[in-house]
């Protein structure tokens, strides 16, 4: 026998929990399924930080403090920072953001995403949504004016409506065909957490070498700032040798790469590499289905903007949806569904380009746009306003805002 909803989302990572919550209380019958166990893991504040972290927005904040689950992030880790430094590598051009410029006491924080995810799964557990785990789309397709989905178990769920929040990979995506645009950046991404000798100064690092973009994202233990979340992006071939480096080697190339900003790189914990590769829907709907998060969109983490772009695609389409509902529309129709596209896409698709442009800009070595970016970065940093809009743009409070995202 089927199981049915009203509304079924595939993928409960940060961006289809969001989603859940912010239906909540709606009267829809909400299924959010996924393929691993969500099981929430007891905090230990002693234990290491996870590798894969994310530079959270105002805006981000403001939709997970909503959602009620900030607290719960708060309680556990988070690393709030009011400053940041980007620098060319290969020249002298260098930029510096804070958060007083713009009378904001934080520019953002670096959270650990199981961080994120925990106190998101715990709010879910605590509400009457339909929460469905150890549960793996496998097929999916049009029967009647719903969609039948099976799972990897055999069982099938039928629902009019399917939000795609299964991430990169989405098998939604792939089984329903929607077609998608992307490329290599022809980087790869080292993460890993290092103690430094020196204080990180709730300062965001992100220097510009000949290779890629090298972050260093503060951490903040018991008030201690000596930890930091580092992304290094760079080619695949130089990324394989940093991996086979033992832990001494891999933190004196660190320190050089950095060159030694934060002092000498004490210690490194276990790295991860992950191949980076942008990708953009074509659309992100379609009759009866959505896509939001990295479903609909991957960027390069030097953006530090993949799942602030998935928290507002969430709060947008529930908006979307919450509003259609009330004037008794139907939800799984286009013509509803394409208002959440109109609002996300332009703003998703300039985010991207602009980061793209400034990847390939700092990668290029030719002589007259390495004089360009240093000359831009020189000038940019010595106007106020021009800052000021950019901190703005980071903060995610600019442009078309959800109510759950608004001050
Ligand atoms: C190196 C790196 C650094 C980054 N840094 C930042 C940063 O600083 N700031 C930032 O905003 N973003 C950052 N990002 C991006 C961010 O991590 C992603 O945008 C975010 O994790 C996407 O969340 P999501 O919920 O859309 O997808 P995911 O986190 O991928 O979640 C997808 C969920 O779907 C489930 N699922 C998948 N397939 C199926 C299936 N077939 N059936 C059922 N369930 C399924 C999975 O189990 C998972 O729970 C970074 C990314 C990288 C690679």
């Amino acid at each position: 026998m089927d199981m049915r909803a009203d509304l079924l989302i595939v993928g409960a990572g940060m961006v289809g929990s969001a989603l859940a919550l912010a239906l909540q209380g709606s009267g829809l019958e909400v299924l959010l399924i996924d393929g691993s166990p969500l099981s929430v893991k007891p905090f230990d504040p002693q234990a290491p930080f996870e590798p894969r972290v994310s530079a959270l927005s105002a805006a981000s904040q403001r939709i997970l403090e909503r959602l009620g689950a900030w607290d719960g992030i708060a309680h556990r880790r988070a690393s709030p920072y009011n400053q940041m430094h980007v620098w060319d590598g290969s020249g002298t051009g260098q930029i510096h953001f804070s958060a007083a410029s713009v009378h904001a006491e934080v520019l953002g924080h670096i959270v650990e995403n199981r961080v994120v995810q925990d106190a998101l799964l715990e709010r879910l557990h605590a509400c009457d949504l339909g929460l469905l785990a150890n549960a793996r789309l496998e097929q999916m397709r049009r029967s009647g004016d719903d969609w039948l989905l099976t799972l990897a178990d055999g069982r099938t769920l039928r629902a009019p409506l399917v939000i795609a929040a299964d991430g990169a990979h989405s098998a939604v995506r792939r089984l329903t065909g929607c077609a998608t645009r992307e490329w290599d950046y022809l980087h790869h991404a080292i993460v890993t957490s290092v103690r430094s000798s020196k204080a990180h100064q709730m300062t965001a690092w992100q220097r510009f070498t000949d290779t890629g973009p090298l972050a260093f994202l503060p951490l903040t233990r018991d008030g201690q700032q000596d930890w930091c979340s580092i992304v290094w992006s760079t080619t695949p071939s130089e990324a394989e040798r940093l991996m086979t480096l033992d832990e001494e080697a891999f933190c004196r190339e660190l320190e050089r790469a950095f060159e030694g900003r934060l002092g000498t790189v004490l210690s490194a914990d276990g790295r991860l590499c992950v191949p980076l590769r942008q990708r953009h829907a074509k659309r992100y709907v379609a009759e009866g289905l959505a896509l939001i998060g990295d479903a609909a969109h991957t960027i390069h983490p030097l953006a530090g903007q993949g799942v602030n772009l998935g928290f507002l695609d969430a709060a947008v389409l529930a908006e979307v949806l919450l509003n259609a509902a009330s004037r008794g529309e139907r939800l799984a129709d286009v013509k509803v569904l394409s208002r959440f596209e109109r609002r996300r896409m332009p703003h998703n698709l300039a985010l991207m380009s602009a980061m793209e442009g400034f990847e390939r800009l700092f990668q290029a070595d030719q002589l007259p746009l390495r004089w360009l970016r240093n000359t831009g970065l020189k000038m940019v940093e010595q106007m106020p306003e021009a800052k000021a809009l950019f901190v703005r743009q980071a903060l995610g409070l600019s442009g078309d805002l959800p109510e759950l995202a608004k001050a």
